[in-house]
């Protein structure tokens, strides 16, 4: 495993990092999936991290039996977990947030305490402001209940920057892959410049890797896979610390762990050279993150009917291919049963001013309503 030190807050912090939101909370007790995160302990993993809600709310709890077993060992892992903005009133209830995490985490202190989801810059504002929940994360690290107040943002890189030159956060978590990097990228290398903390979250791009292999096989060096590849990309970029892959089983942590050890420093001109490799489509391509859904007034459940519209992009599909996988997916596939359609959207644009991508999810939807026409069931 490569450890390198989060910003300048001397903790040296693994290249792969355990991102707690896939836990199978179904199939396995929350004791078989605190195995899973020992195993990755084991394994060298020591950055680890969670967020209330995450798996039903029980990532916080799994986490928490492990870490009781690691107890010993606390000053050799480091615990990541978070609070929305929008989900606090007054500093207090931020406070009341980070006892909560403690309690479930089962530790007396949290490493790395994030400041949630920042998607807009109202967002970022509702956070900073007189009582807001910063000033409660403040006061958290007064008492020695929290040691580093982090961000994590879906904003452009641009817009990114100046978070880091405002000057308040010890590090920035980000959602960046080998597919979106280039939209990103000028965030991660202003926070490392400033002497921040770089975790990347969603490394296999909300299972666009895994579902395209295929298509991605030009990102694979020798015999490996795309998703070691992506997997390669973030743990080789000298200006990512850690790469959060949200683990489910103990061979995931075995494969990552693999390349990560194996994994060479790139260097500037290798990420040119990826960046070249990378076609324009790649950028506007929906991740899956989820998070316009509940945005739409009329229920239209976007995610779904922009991982179809993926395809276009990615496969370079006709309209005659696409009208044809719309339709699959509305009898048998992902669109099956939906509430609402394409051609209910009001064209509100809520769901664009969150969109993690910044996709123009209204134009798609248009496009896909003169789809179900052509399919004549519409
Ligand atoms: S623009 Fe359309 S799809 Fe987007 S939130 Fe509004 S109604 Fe829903
Ligand atoms: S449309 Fe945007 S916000 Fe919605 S799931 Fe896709 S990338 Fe995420």
């Amino acid at each position: 495993m490569i450890y390198s030190e989060y910003g300048k807050t001397g903790n040296m912090v693994s290249a792969v990092g355990f991102g707690g939101m896939r836990f199978d909370t179904k199939k396995r007790t929350d004791k078989e999936n605190a195995e899973i995160v020992l195993h990755a302990y084991k394994k060298g993993i020591n950055y680890f991290d969670t967020a209330p809600m995450y798996c039903d709310d029980k990532s916080e709890t799994i986490f928490g039996l492990a870490f009781e077993k690691m107890s010993k060992d606390r000053d050799k892992f480091f615990v990541a977990t978070k609070k929305m903005p929008t989900e606090v009133n007054a500093a207090e209830e931020g406070i009341d947030s980070v006892k909560k995490s403690l309690e479930k985490l089962k530790i007396d202190y949290i490493d790395f305490f994030h400041v949630w989801c920042v998607r807009t810059q109202e967002q970022y504002e509702l956070a900073m402001k007189k009582g807001g929940l910063y000033e409660g994360l403040l006061k958290c690290k007064e008492e020695g209940l929290i040691k580093h107040i982090v961000i994590s943002t879906h904003l452009p890189g641009n817009k990114v920057k100046n978070i880091v030159d405002d000057g308040y956060f010890e590090g920035v978590l980000m959602g960046i892959n080998i597919l979106n990097f280039r939209f990103r990228w000028e965030g991660a290398v202003a926070a490392q410049k400033a002497g921040l903390g770089v975790v990347a979250m969603n490394p296999l791009a909300g299972g666009l890797v895994p579902g395209y292999q295929k298509q991605l096989a030009f990102i694979t060096e020798g015999n490996e896979t795309p998703i070691e590849a992506a997997i390669r990309f973030l743990v080789s970029a000298p200006q990512i610390n850690v790469a959060l892959v949200g683990f489910t089983t103990k061979e995931q942590i075995d494969t990552a762990c693999r390349v990560a050890e194996n994994a060479k420093p790139f260097s500037e001109e290798d990420i040119e050279k990826i960046k070249q490799k990378m076609s324009e489509n790649m950028d506007v391509l929906c991740t899956g993150c989820g998070y316009c859904e509940s945005s739409c007034p009329v229920e239209i459940p976007i995610p779904r009917f922009m991982q179809v519209y993926n395809e276009k992009l990615f496969c370079d599909k006709s309209e005659k291919d696409m009208v044809n996988l719309l339709n699959e997916n509305r009898q048998y596939g992902i669109l099956t049963g939906t509430k609402a359609d394409p051609k209910d959207c009001v064209k509100c644009g809520k769901c664009e001013e969150v969109c993690t991508q910044h996709l123009n999810i209204i134009e798609r939807l248009e496009e896909m309503a003169e789809w179900d026409i052509l399919i004549g069931n519409r």
